[in-house]
């Protein structure tokens, strides 16, 4: 049984790892438009929850303990009013709730996992079609050349400009929102700490960094998301430092500003025949709570046992029945990962104390009851 991977992004390469795992490696190909060394990294800092560095060590992907910050704390707080709610890995009983590394140093270790199999990768190929013959599917390359798969994984990622599927219907909704990146150096660090803070107009997250910095991502409504962008550092500073407090004393920025849509993207179906979509092919998150990669890997591990439960029974037909019991599988876990990025965002940006007092009761009410905070790091899938 042939399968094809399309996209070498951290999900398309984490799934093709998870099919190995579980024994489906008999034929899989993963095909990357980017020729290999050519990426235009961006300084994307990824924390990834606990239960993600699981997966990813399960399948054979080690990132450098030098790249790596590890995240014990998450602390979550709103700006001008009361409530503070500190997630500790203690109170799960682990010594981290997750770490972060630079995207560039997370694709580096996937493809060294990779280069360590059979698995082909094709880099520099990019699919500009996909037809489905019977129970199977032919993938179109740009440089003319032709690939027949019985099982097709969709893992392009959102920049793919090119619907390669037309029954997939992206549904998308604008958030209004800019995300507004950069990194700060505070004059007070504290490593270990991840912060999340509400400001009226959007979300404030600080991530720690494997060189001890701290990656900024605000969220912004749009007017004011092109103003933070024209103001000089001095000005931005400012903003950002009465924004955030003083926690870890000054921040001081490290670099330049660059900004991101804030959108959610939405696809259904997501599977169609042998054909499925994942990871930011069939969704794309708002980055407040830094989920995205966490759902596209629990995406990735998925795809795989149904694939494997399908590769045993060795018929094409039984692929189509297996990744339509991939998709139902995981609606609950898409569905509220999209909803709990929804509230975060829009329940967390409003100003006034009609807002700011439920809001203060409820993160207070978090951190004095421990099952409560369990719960929500569970929902956050830290543990
Ligand atoms: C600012 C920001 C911060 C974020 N922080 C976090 C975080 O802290 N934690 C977290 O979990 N998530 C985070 N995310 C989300 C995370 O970056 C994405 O979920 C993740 O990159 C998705 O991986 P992917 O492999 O699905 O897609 P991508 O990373 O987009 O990869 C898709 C791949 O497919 C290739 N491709 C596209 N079209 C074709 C084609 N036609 N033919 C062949 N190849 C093709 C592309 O070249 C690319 O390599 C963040 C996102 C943003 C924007």
């Amino acid at each position: 049984m042939k399968t094809i991977i399309i996209g070498g992004g951290p999900v398309g390469l984490a799934t093709a790892l998870a099919l190995k795992e579980r024994g489906a490696t008999n034929d899989i190909t993963v095909v990357e438009a980017t020729p290999l060394g050519a990426e235009k990294f961006s300084d994307r800092n990824i924390a990834l929850s606990a239960a993600s560095w699981r997966f990813l060590s399960r399948v054979g992907v080690d990132v450098a303990r030098d790249q790596r910050a590890s995240i014990e704390t998450v602390e979550i707080s709103q700006r001008g009013a009361f409530g503070l709610l500190s997630l500790n890995a203690s109170d799960v009983g682990t010594n981290e709730l997750g770490a972060a590394t630079p995207y560039p140093a997370l694709k580096n270790a996937l493809n060294d996992a990779l280069a360590k199999t059979a698995i082909a990768v094709h880099h520099g190929a990019t699919v500009t079609a996909i037809e489905p013959v019977a129970q199977h599917a032919l993938v179109y390359l740009a440089s003319g050349e032709q690939l027949r798969g019985d099982c097709i994984a969709l893992a392009d990622g959102a920049g793919s400009d090119t619907n390669l599927v037309p029954a997939f219907k992206r549904t998308e909704r604008n958030s209004g929102q800019t995300g507004i990146i950069t990194r700060v150096q505070p004059t007070r660090p504290r490593p270990g700490v991840a912060f999340e803070r509400f400001t009226p107009g959007g979300a404030l997250a600080l991530i720690p960094r494997a060189d001890g910095q701290w990656t900024v991502i605000w969220a912004r409504p749009n007017a004011s998301g092109e103003h933070m962008l024209a103001i000089d550092d001095e000005s931005f500073s400012r903003e950002l430092n009465a924004a955030f407090g003083s926690s870890m004393g000054a921040l001081n920025l490290t670099a330049k500003r660059t900004s991101y849509p804030l959108s959610w993207r939405f696809v259904e179906p997501r599977v169609a025949g042998c054909i499925a979509a994942l990871g930011n092919a069939a969704q794309g998150l708002h980055p407040v709570a830094a989920q995205g990669l966490n759902l596209g890997l629990r995406d990735a591990d998925s795809f795989a046992i149904h694939l494997a439960h399908a590769n045993a029974r060795g018929s094409t037909q039984s692929v189509s029945a297996a990744l339509a019991a991939f998709a139902r599988g995981r609606a609950v876990d898409r569905v509220t990962s999209i909803g709990f990025t929804g509230v975060l965002t829009y329940a967390f940006d409003r100003g006034g104390w009609l807002a700011d007092v439920p809001r203060g009761l409820g993160l207070t009410a978090l951190q004095l009851f421990p099952p409560l905070k369990r719960e929500l790091i569970a929902r956050l899938a830290l543990a």
